[in-house]
């Protein structure tokens, strides 16, 4: 069986977590967990970088940073993961979805201006497969209308929009460590501060509501509750596992992009024929090959496809069911305007295998498989 996702091993993660274990400090913000977020920072040129416990509790730090009232609205578009929306609706935010531009599967930037209105708040942009929103006119947008940028980059570590690394853009950004993404602990993530002026905040909410990173490092005297807060910092040995991943960023990613180059190449002659649509990667984007899919030309071709790949052992799976069709979207939002692609392109889409170390051989078994479904 060829599956769809392999957590990634380097082989350095046992090594990390023994030592964790030996310098008896498990619980979180000890060496691995500061390693990760300095390396983080260093390399995304990142104000703040705070690991998590998910990309999710990442997120909900980002709306809690946002202060929301009841009713106040988040602009997001439908086709994304349920923790996109939950992380405003848990507050009493309104969701207001809007459509998707069917090349990336990202929010329809020109669709947000007509969607505002004077209780909108943010506008939270995901970075679909690690592809980048059209941020310089999002940016824009927030900026004119006084709204913040949340950056759901969960797929987007190690990808850039205009040479700036996706997460860094927006007052928050998000990033998921989960194992279905490209670095993983597990279960983890981290929330990237980008506006310093909500740096300490956050370090509060972090830390159950109090100022302990300020006692830690000796700004104050004890430490003592201050904020509203939750615990949204990881373990020590989630961080070691993490930290095997980070070291060996540059190497997980070109093996990534290699494989999905490969299929690339494979269903060009597919794509030529206007049998299959292959995903676009704008030129201010630079992508970290989160995931290949191929968009089938209907729901029935897609289910067909998904049959014949899963009896020759391979799995290849669809996406998400757009979020304003979900019984929660249904009472938490509402769509505007048209939903033109949201549904009808989420209808087409389906994902290849594709992970660290995905051997040649196996990808090969995918590509003839689909080739072979589409009589080529
Ligand atoms: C994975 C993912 C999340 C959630 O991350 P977890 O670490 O699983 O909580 C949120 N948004 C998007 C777009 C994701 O892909």
């Amino acid at each position: 069986m060829i599956p769809f996702n392999v957590p990634p091993c380097t082989g350095n993660e046992m090594n990390y977590i023994e030592e964790a274990i030996a310098s008896h400090k498990i619980c979180g913000d000890g060496a691995f967990t500061r390693r990760c977020n300095e390396w983080m920072e260093k390399r995304f040129h990142a104000h703040k970088v705070l690991l998590t416990t998910s990309g999710t509790t990442a997120l909900d730090m980002a709306s809690l940073l946002c202060d929301l009232k009841p009713g106040d609205e988040v602009i997001l578009p439908s086709f994304t993961f349920s923790s996109s929306a939950t992380a405003f609706a848990i507050y009493g935010a309104k969701l207001v979805f809007v459509d998707v531009r069917p090349d990336t599967m990202n929010i329809d930037e020109t669709k947000i201006e007509a969607a505002i209105t004077d209780k909108t708040r943010v506008i939270l942009a995901m970075h679909y497969a690690g592809v980048a929103c059209e941020m310089d006119t999002i940016m824009d947008i927030a900026h004119r209308h006084g709204l913040l940028v949340v950056e759901d980059a969960a797929q987007g570590v190690m990808s850039s929009y205009k040479g700036k690394a996706l997460g860094t853009i927006g007052d928050f950004g998000c990033y998921s460590f989960h194992e279905t993404k490209n670095y993983s602990m597990g279960e983890g993530g981290a929330v990237l501060v980008n506006n310093p002026a909500y740096v300490e905040r956050a370090e509060i909410l972090r830390e159950k509501g109090t100022n302990r990173s300020k006692f830690y490092r000796g700004q104050v005297d004890k430490y003592t509750w201050v904020d509203i807060g939750d615990s949204f910092l990881p373990s020590e040995l989630n961080a070691a596992y993490l930290w095997a991943q980070l070291e060996m960023a540059d190497e997980i990613n070109n093996d990534r992009l290699a494989s999905w180059q490969r299929y690339w190449d494979a269903f060009q002659d597919l794509a030529a024929a206007g049998r299959v649509t292959l995903p676009t990667i704008p030129a201010d984007c630079v992508h970290n090959a989160h995931m290949f899919y191929i968009k089938c030309k209907d729901l029935a071709e897609r289910t067909a496809l998904i049959s014949f790949l899963k009896e020759r052992d391979i799995l290849a799976v669809f996406h998400y069911v757009p979020l304003h069709s979900a019984p929660a979207g249904l009472r938490f939002g509402r769509f505007h305007g048209e939903d033109r692609y949201t549904t009808a392109e989420s209808d087409r889409l389906v994902r290849l295998p594709l992970y660290y170390k995905l051997t040649t051989e196996d990808q090969d078994r995918v590509i003839k498989a689909v080739r072979d479904f589409y009589g080529v």
